[in-house]
């Protein structure tokens, strides 16, 4: 029977491994969910085989509630309030791996027996990184929903506080190590990583909180390896390691895509100082120059176009204008004109945002194109069509040394022979600042909720 169950374990290590490199493109990423789902299955299916489980009435209860409930949360939840869903899950995965080491911790003690070293590392550090885990994913959650605000906490020997905690942490679990049985310092420990969880997020501004989010999944696959380690499961550590490692690799693209580094992210309060920048609603701007069109104009530009580039950011996730962009793009080839996507690794609130909106209105995957791929070809487009994108398309982050996202890789549309730019006012993007783009003399601005421009530019293409 244990040469079966590792086996199982095997084939599910080897699902989950298919199944991240299935993800990397959105051809495949389907397939690799499945995969992985699938690998998941055998891990738990071996799993119920391998605890000489005495009744399985509450396993069963717990199935099916938690089912339904992600079944529920996967159909109502909205695309744009997909990041703190996922940082919820990583909360409760954080959250499972706490309680699993406390009840072994509680096993132990009950039982009298003497907790190995090793064992006795491993819950401690299962409670600190789920507990962290836990607390930081409802805070970074709740500042992405706008329940807590999310303005960065600032205040003084905050981070010195940080360390404290961390180091009164490591001192308890040693304290344990040499003498176990004190349930006070056990319990002190859990709510002391609880504490820190709150702590460390807070300093980091809504803006960022999606970053957040994916270090924090790597510390919930982390804190899954740890309570691997706690009850000798082998699928555990796998699985934990690979969510651990993926989730610190696509953190660290993210910053990159940013040209943020990791400390400027976790220690750099980012959202606390540009606000100062914003304020002005914009449309007062618009005696700066900014060219607005109509549906009418806007449609001849496009419909009378050899190539479309159409550059989608967060605007179009708000808007849910996906399918719109899609029905115009078919009209547009209609006429013989050549359309591509150009996706901006951060353009929305998640990495792959894009990808997963223009997938489900069946874009075709090979007319998206990631930004080094487009980038050499603006200078050759006729018309980019801007749908809800804004810092992915700021020429601040070239030109303007003094700007927050200078230095950050943006899609260069305007180098295209034309710019339309579908949003609803002036206002600013994620980082809070002005985009001179607009003010371009290629530029013209179709103001409105992109789905509405969209749906009248449909129209007027149609009666070309
Ligand atoms: P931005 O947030 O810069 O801009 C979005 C624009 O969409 C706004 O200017 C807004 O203007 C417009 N908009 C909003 N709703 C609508 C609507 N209904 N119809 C039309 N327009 C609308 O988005 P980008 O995608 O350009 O940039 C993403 C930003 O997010 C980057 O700064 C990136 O660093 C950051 N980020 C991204 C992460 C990721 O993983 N993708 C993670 C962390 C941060 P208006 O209100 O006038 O309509």
């Amino acid at each position: 029977m244990a040469g079966f169950i590792e086996l199982a374990y095997l084939v599910a290590a080897s699902l989950f491994i298919v199944g991240l490199k299935r993800l990397a493109t959105p051809a495949t990423a389907r397939g690799g969910n499945f995969l992985s789902a699938l690998g998941m299955l055998v891990a738990i299916v071996a799993t119920l085989f391998d605890r000489q489980i005495l009744g399985f009435q509450w396993i069963v209860v717990g199935v099916v509630i938690g089912s339904a409930l992600g079944l529920w949360m996967a159909r109502a939840v909205k695309m744009t309030a997909m990041p703190q869903m996922v940082g919820i899950l990583n909360g409760f995965g954080g959250g499972a791996s706490q309680l699993v080491a406390a009840a072994v911790w509680h096993q132990f003690v009950q039982s009298g027996s003497l907790l190995t070293l090793e064992t006795a590392v491993s819950i401690y550090a299962a409670t600190l990184i789920g507990g962290v885990t836990f607390s930081g994913s409802i805070v970074a959650a709740g500042k992405l929903q706008e329940i807590i605000s999310g303005r960065p906490v600032l205040f003084r020997f905050q981070h010195l506080l940080n360390l404290i905690l961390f180091l009164s942490i490591g001192g308890m679990g040693m304290y344990l190590v040499i003498s176990p049985g004190h349930s006070g310092v056990f319990i002190a420990m859990n709510v002391i990583a609880l504490i820190l969880g709150v702590l460390v997020v807070i300093p980091i501004g809504g803006a960022d909180m999606p970053v957040v989010i994916c270090l924090l999944n790597s510390y919930s696959g982390l804190a899954a390896a740890t309570t691997g380690f706690v009850i000798s499961n082998h699928g555990l550590i796998i699985s934990g390691a690979l969510v651990g490692a993926s989730g610190i690799i696509l953190t660290q693209t993210m910053c990159l895509a940013m040209n943020r580094s990791f400390a400027n992210v976790l220690f750099g309060g980012f959202g606390a100082q540009v606000a100062a920048t914003v304020g002005d609603d914009g449309r007062g701007l618009a005696a700066r120059g900014v060219r607005e069109t109509s549906a009418e104009d806007a449609a001849v530009m496009l419909g009378y176009a050899r190539s479309v580039v159409v550059a989608p950011g967060y605007g179009l996730a708000v808007a849910q204008a996906q399918h719109q962009v899609r029905d115009l793009a078919d009209l547009l080839e209609k006429r013989g004109v050549t359309v591509k996507y150009a996706i901006h690794p951060v353009a929305g609130r998640m990495p792959g945002h894009m990808n997963v909106l223009l997938a489900e209105a069946n874009v075709p995957y090979p007319q998206l194109f990631d930004m080094e791929q487009i980038n050499p070809e603006f200078e050759r487009t006729d018309v980019v069509l801007v749908v809800g994108a804004n810092d992915v398309v700021n020429p601040a982050a070239r030109n303007s040394p003094s700007s927050p996202i200078y230095g950050m890789p943006i899609l260069d549309v305007d180098k295209a022979g034309h710019v339309i730019v579908l949003k609803r006012s002036m206002n600013p993007g994620f980082a809070g600042i002005e985009n001179e783009l607009f003010y371009n003399e290629k530029t013209f601005m179709l103001f409105g909720d992109a789905r509405e421009s969209l749906v009248k530019l449909v129209d007027e293409v149609k009666n070309l």
